[in-house]
């Protein structure tokens, strides 16, 4: 299996690049999680990517650029709302919807006339896009509805039986997907918050609209069950979570945040109480949580409060029943 793995060499990269010009699929490390890539003008190979994560083909894909030059022509037009955004947060986690050009297929854009496009901010990543020379498609590389991996480790996970490798490119910074915003000729609409806040958008864009956390978003393909462990999770708050675990007769995971006690066969993973440390290890966590075959898993639900929260709360809804 660990011969899949390739090392983010020059070496690496150009047998990755190889590959994803010759119409094949390579998971590859972006900041926010790890993607499966493919050429993004081959339509075999982005169906290919939509078989192998068993996609719905009404989900599209982000294409993924090297800068706003290679941007540019997939696009009916680039506004300069479009050049203050990738001014201000290119390359990094900000994807913009916008009117798509000709050169767009419609099976990317599962048939819209939108495409959603952004520049990741990680060395490999923008090697890899560099090296292939063109758009590379690239949806979290899980099967489909499952948790995004942020680790090489966890792509080989979720694929054992494929062949494509995976550029190793570390443990992703962000460890969330990336905040999509529709830009169209009304106010500017967050589709999925991400690691981009809304405040952070506001000093660029001035007003904003942005969905009811937990609702089914306005994107396409953002569902409401979705980065799910496999463990059923329920989120909870802390003033009923004592309670719970004393009347609980199976084992349970809680994933607190901060330091919390809980006698066997109960254990308690401890989060980190800052924002960005807890998105972080969020679906690393799910992971490890999975693997200690719990029945039940327990969420100790965030602070509702603003900033990168506002994503993580987004994925814990999406990812567990929330108690009423
Ligand atoms: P991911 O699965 O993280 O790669 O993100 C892909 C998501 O981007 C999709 O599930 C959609 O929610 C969103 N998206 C991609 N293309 C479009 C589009 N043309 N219009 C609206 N949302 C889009
Ligand atoms: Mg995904």
């Amino acid at each position: 299996m660990t011969d899949r793995v390739l090392q983010p060499t020059e070496e690496g990269i150009g047998i990755a690049a190889e590959r994803i010009r010759s119409g094949g699929l390579v998971g590859m490390p972006t900041e926010t999680v790890y993607g499966l890539a493919a050429d993004a003008g081959d339509e075999r190979a982005v169906g290919r990517i939509f078989a192998t994560k068993n996609r719905p083909a009404d989900n599209p894909l982000i294409v993924h650029v090297a800068d706003v030059e290679q941007a540019r022509p997939l696009v009916d037009a680039w506004s300069d709302t479009c050049d203050d955004l990738a001014g201000r947060f290119w390359p990094g986690p900000l994807t913009l919807v916008l009117r798509r050009s000709g050169q767009v297929g419609d099976l990317v854009t599962a048939g819209h006339d939108t495409v959603a496009l952004r520049s990741p901010d990680h060395p490999v990543a923008s090697g890899l896009i560099r090296a292939t020379g063109r758009p590379i498609v690239a949806p979290s590389a899980n099967r489909s509805g499952h948790v995004s991996p942020t680790d090489a480790a966890h792509v080989l996970q979720e694929f054992p039986d494929e062949d494509f490798p995976v550029l190793d490119g570390g443990p992703c910074v962000h460890g969330i997907e990336s905040t999509i915003v529709a830009i169209d000729d009304d106010v500017p609409f967050v589709l999925r918050p991400g690691a981009i806040t809304l405040s952070a958008l506001r000093e660029v864009l001035g007003r904003v609209e942005a969905p009811v956390i937990g609702e089914q978003g306005a994107a396409p393909g953002t569902a409401l069950h979705h980065y799910a462990p496999v463990t059923p999770a329920t989120l909870v708050r802390t003033d009923e979570l004592d309670e719970l675990l004393a009347e609980s007769e199976v084992p349970v995971v809680v994933l607190s945040i901060g330091p919390r006690e809980a006698d066997p066969p109960h254990s308690v993973i401890e989060m980190p109480e800052d924002a960005e440390g807890y998105a972080r290890v969020l679906y690393r966590t799910f992971r490890e949580a999975d693997a200690l075959r719990a029945s039940v898993l327990i969420v100790e639900m965030p602070p509702l409060a603003g900033g990168l929260w506002r994503a993580v709360n987004d994925r814990l809804r999406r990812a567990c029943v929330l108690r009423d």
